[in-house]
């Protein structure tokens, strides 16, 4: 039996990037997915073909997580598809920099309302979902939230508030034997890394220049470590923030 095999799982923002591959991946282990986008219908429906094609069971449901109604209609759908939850995958999540003099209050409230009080929303309505047995939930943070970057403030913080949102929903969640932890990457190459254009070239020369493992990542090097944080492999682990770098420290 795969890991698993009878669990049902939540992935926000799988249309692409890391979302998709930590969908691909709990798939091949026997999850039921849940395959969440926001625009990118056919992102999504290509990540499930993916997914049935290899014998897997997954739907897409569309759903900006940054907004309550669309939230319910994510958990409604969950429950009438597969009925019950065990596993959510906060990954959806937008990165934008810009230096101090550029900040602007739209693109604080776009960044926090997403990463910070859309994850806090989608947590909550997940809980209701799951059952006696608990569940794992996987906050997608990044290592910028303890390493912060020139030029990312505000992105940031949003992922160090991520990092106490983790810490804080683990103590008061164990009780109920839902565990909650978060995976911090470093670069990955991803849709949304691409669309940086040569910002995001010229980083990339500094970050694997910084990087004892001499690579950025890929999204499937945080697919595999999602499965571990969504199995019983990890059953005594909660409040945990795992960076996931290639080593890098700075
Ligand atoms: P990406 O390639 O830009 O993909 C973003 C995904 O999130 C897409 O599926 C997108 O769906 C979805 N999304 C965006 N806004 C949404 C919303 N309001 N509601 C629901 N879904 C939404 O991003 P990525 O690089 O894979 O990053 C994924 C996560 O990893 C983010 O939380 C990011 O902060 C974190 N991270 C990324 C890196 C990196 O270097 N790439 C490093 C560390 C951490 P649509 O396409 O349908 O809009």
């Amino acid at each position: 039996m795969s890991k698993l095999t009878g669990k049902v799982a939540v992935v926000t923002g799988a249309s692409k990037g890391i979302g998709a591959s930590i969908a691909e991946h709990l798939a091949a282990e026997g999850a039921s997915v849940v395959v969440n986008y926001a625009s990118s219908k056919s992102g999504a429906d290509a990540v499930v073909k993916k997914i049935t094609g290899k014998g897997g069971k997954a739907i897409a449901v569309q759903g900006d997580v940054s907004k309550s109604k669309d939230i319910t209609k994510l958990f409604a759908e969950t429950k009438q598809a597969y009925g019950k939850l065990d596993i959510l995958v906060n990954n959806a999540g937008i990165y934008e920099f810009l230096p101090l003099e550029s900040v602007t209050p739209e693109h604080f409230q776009k960044q926090f309302d997403l990463n910070v009080l859309g994850l806090l929303l989608t947590t909550q309505e997940a809980v209701k979902l799951m059952g006696a047995d608990g569940g794992s939930i996987l906050n997608i943070s990044s290592i910028v939230g303890q390493m912060p970057v020139p030029g990312g403030a505000v992105y940031s913080a949003t992922k160090a508030a991520v990092d106490a949102i983790t810490v804080s929903l683990s103590k008061e969640l164990g009780p109920k034997k839902i565990r909650v932890n978060s995976l911090n990457p470093g670069m990955v190459e991803t849709e949304g890394f691409h669309s940086m254009g040569e910002f995001g070239r010229e980083f990339r020369k500094v970050i694997e220049a910084q990087t004892p493992l001499g690579r950025i990542g890929q999204p499937e090097d945080i697919g595999k470590a999602a499965v571990f944080f969504a199995s019983g492999d990890s059953g005594w682990a909660t409040g945990q923030t795992l960076i996931l770098a290639g080593g890098q420290r700075q």
